[in-house]
């Protein structure tokens, strides 16, 4: 069937200092049912901006083109009224930093419960149902936690917080921007498999932003490559870590021993990354890429299918050796 959510051909231009930027390039990816998409690249690659943009999150005077489609709805042309309606109910989205999204002078309790209150069920019942929210992601205790406040928890805890609240309207899919970045690894790994269960025995399908090659190698199923605005690479995760198609993502996973075995003759990403706002002429990855040829300077790269379901957008991906 289509899938959950399809994003085509998405364009943000921001108004910069001097002039316009086109921050993000045609961007194209999809997320199916009961299914995790993780949008992996480094800052300024665009990935927190394309799952912003799908749930209306965007900096003032963004313009766009293109096609957020969720179900059958176009997200991108949606009222505002709609969006919000969509982002909480539908599309639940879970921050990088749960301190900074939560509110510190309101209860969890009240925080998790607040979009049930607002959906008009009774005062009992919602408690009802946030202490089983709370349960639910792993919060031991719930009826001593339920009246505490943000800071009284620690950040593996409000981050589950957060899960909850994200949880509560029933989405269908969450997205998710850098949810472990600001914990500790053990606590990282808790969340990770608390997001993962959701999907195997919940089927809550999943939008994970990340920089973390580890993180995207246990929980994606499929992973978007992004550099500077642009998709570089999209297809099943364990393919593209392990058999990249792309020497930008050949380069992120030489740096993660962990994830690429065979990574030896990868050499390691040097230089800044690209600034979206002054893209460099042809391919963006060339000033940085070991495998970049005149033609890499001048022609842009279309992503195209180089294998079956797996996209590259350089000009040379079959001459990528993994
Ligand atoms: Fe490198 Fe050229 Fe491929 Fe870009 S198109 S990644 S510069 S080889």
């Amino acid at each position: 069937g289509a899938p959950l959510l399809q994003v085509e051909d998405l364009e943000v231009v921001l108004p910069a200092g001097a002039g316009t930027g086109t921050v993000l390039d045609r961007v194209s990816f999809v997320v199916d049912a009961g299914s995790t998409t993780g949008l992996i690249g480094e800052s300024g690659s665009g990935k927190t901006m394309s799952a912003m943009s799908i749930v209306g999150l965007l900096p003032p005077g963004a313009e766009t083109a293109g096609r957020i489609a969720w179900k059958s709805e176009d997200l991108l042309t949606a009222a505002a009224r709609r969006i919000r309606q969509v982002r909480g109910r539908e599309i639940g989205v879970i921050f990088q930093d749960p301190l900074a999204a939560l509110n510190p002078i309101e209860t969890i309790g009240k925080q998790v419960g607040e979009i049930l209150r607002r959906g008009g069920m009774p005062r009992q019942q919602v408690r009802a149902r946030v202490l089983e929210l709370l349960d639910r992601v792993g919060i031991p205790e719930p009826e001593q936690r339920i009246d505490v406040y943000p800071h009284e928890l620690s950040g593996g805890m409000r981050q589950r917080v957060m899960i909850a609240t994200a949880l509560a309207g029933e989405p269908q899919l969450i997205i998710a921007d850098e949810p472990t970045t600001a914990l500790d690894v053990t606590t990282q790994a808790r969340i990770l498999r608390l997001l993962a269960d959701l999907r195997d025995r919940e089927g809550v399908a999943m939008l994970l932003v990340s920089h973390d090659l580890r993180v995207m190698a246990h929980v994606a199923d499929v992973v978007v490559v992004m550099y500077a605005g642009r998709v570089a690479e999209r297809g099943p995760a364990r393919e593209v870590l392990e058999h990249p198609r792309h020497p930008y993502t050949r380069a992120l996973a030489h740096n993660v021993p962990a994830v690429s075995t065979k990574s030896a003759i990868a050499e390691p990403l040097q230089g800044a990354p690209a600034n979206p706002f002054d893209r460099p002429a042809g391919c963006a990855f060339h000033p940085r890429c070991p495998m970049a040829q005149d033609r890499c300077r001048t022609d842009v790269p279309v992503l195209r299918e180089v294998e079956p379901g797996r996209f590259s957008a350089c000009h040379f991906a079959e001459r990528v050796e993994s």
